[in-house]
């Protein structure tokens, strides 16, 4: 497909950080549009999000670098020429030169990429998510039959903590997971016991608790995970989902990790080892009716993850997502969407699922070579939205197409329902 045109621009995210749009237009002038987003706890071995670093300028976050790199050197680079999904991403990546991205910014190649894309399935007169999958799956794109649509299961983060939030909960994210029916009703039910929960923590905790994080859920003045989980199961009961929803965690460790003790302050006043880490996750995996852990230990502790890949209890009924007795080991900051981290972990059996952030990696074409790597190995995959954000649901389609579960956040804040709607249009 021959790319007329390439644009990118400054504007907000979520946090009112700046962040590029970039637009591409290909030959028969359909036009694809795609919003950056950007993390706030991220890996440290996260590919380069360009920011201009002028103290002056938006507290140093402007990225007219990034900008002017789409509108300079990569315009001139790729208009009147001929590109696959693939062969633009390669070469991007070799226009870059560098091993993370850092000459034009992760945040310039993945805005061309995702743009490209876009355009590419309405070139097609396809569904972005329908486009998505037959370039995955190798299917011809001017087949007549759509492709039947898997199973998107919801991750929703109703409590913050961590670095989204000014409590003191040390572990990030708190997640409910609806293990029954339609995507129709796995909304409902997030929406239904996310109202619950806010009345629970009101009455708790006084009405100045109900405040929320940046990713949309409560951030209540608590520090115990257990005040947090006991929340939860009161929220579900009170909405009538009780045995019908499951639990998730992501502690992103590495940042309560102290690398000089080695100690993790999981709770505030409350640091451990590695090994008493892993009997702290365990006691609350018997009690509670958690189903996976994300990022449990810091992104380089790989002793960590490896003993508790062999330490950590099974479940007494099949994990939902799996039909196995294993809880999901997720690989945030540790693997950071990129094939290398992700042949490590294989081969050190560090974890068992994938956490797919296309801003980590900075390209389709890579993101896609991930959640391959993943399949093979048969790891659950959860694409995943960033805590900075904008109303693009790109997040949506492309769990569709990788028939993937989802983790969006709570359903509050614009740029948080974007997802689950574009998910209730897919599934309508
Ligand atoms: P981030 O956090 O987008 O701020 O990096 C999300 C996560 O850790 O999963
Ligand atoms: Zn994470």
């Amino acid at each position: 497909m021959i790319i007329l045109d390439v644009k990118a621009i400054e504007i907000l995210d979520s946090r009112g950080n700046p962040t590029l749009q970039v637009e591409v237009v290909v030959e028969d002038g359909s036009k694809g549009r795609f919003t950056v987003p950007s993390g706030a706890s991220t890996g440290i071995h996260e590919a380069h999000e360009l920011r201009d670093e002028n103290k002056n300028v938006y507290h140093g976050k402007s990225v007219q670098k990034a900008v002017n790199n789409v509108n300079g050197i990569i315009n001139g680079e790729l208009v009147d020429k001929n590109f696959t999904q693939k062969s633009l991403d390669e070469f991007l990546i070799k226009l870059d030169g560098t091993e993370n991205k850092e000459l034009l910014g992760a945040n310039a190649i993945l805005g061309v990429s995702i743009a490209f894309a876009k355009a590419s399935a309405k070139y097609y007169n396809l569904p972005t998510y329908e486009y998505l999958f037959r370039l995955i799956n190798g299917v011809n794109m001017t087949n007549k039959k759509f492709s039947d649509l898997g199973e998107v299961n919801l991750f929703a983060n109703v409590i913050n903590g961590g670095l989204h939030s000014g409590n003191a909960l040390n572990i990030q994210e708190f997640m409910i997971i609806p293990c029954f029916g339609t995507m129709q009703e796995k909304v409902r039910a997030i929406v239904e016991i996310y109202q619950c929960l806010k009345v629970l923590i009101e009455n708790d905790y006084g009405k100045s608790n109900t405040a929320v994080g940046d990713e949309g859920g409560f951030a209540p003045e608590i520090s115990l995970a257990e005040q947090a989980l006991s929340l939860l199961v009161k929220a579900v009961r009170e909405a009538n989902y009780e045995g019908q929803v499951c639990f998730a965690l992501d502690a992103a460790a590495s940042d309560f990790y102290d690398s000089k003790s080695k100690k993790y302050e999981v709770e505030k006043n409350l640091s451990l080892d590695y090994k008493k880490l892993t009997d702290y996750y365990n006691k609350l995996i018997e009690k509670y009716p958690l189903i996976s852990i994300e990022d449990p230990f810091a992104e380089d502790d790989f002793e960590a993850f490896e003993y508790f890949r062999t330490n950590i209890v099974k479940l007494n009924s099949n994990n939902y997502l799996t039909c196995k007795k294993e809880v999901l080991i997720i690989g945030d900051d540790l693997l950071v969407t990129n094939p290398k981290r992700i042949s490590i972990a294989k081969e050190k059996k560090l974890c068992n699922a994938l956490l797919l952030k296309i801003n980590q990696i900075g390209s389709l074409s890579e993101s896609i070579e991930a959640f391959k790597m993943a399949k093979e190995s048969n790891w659950h995959t959860i694409v995943s939205h960033r805590s900075g954000e904008t109303c693009d649901d790109f997040i949506s389609d492309l769990a569709t197409a990788m028939n993937s579960s989802i983790k969006l956040g709570a359903p509050a804040r614009g740029e948080r329902v974007a997802k689950y709607n574009r998910l209730l249009n897919i599934f309508s």
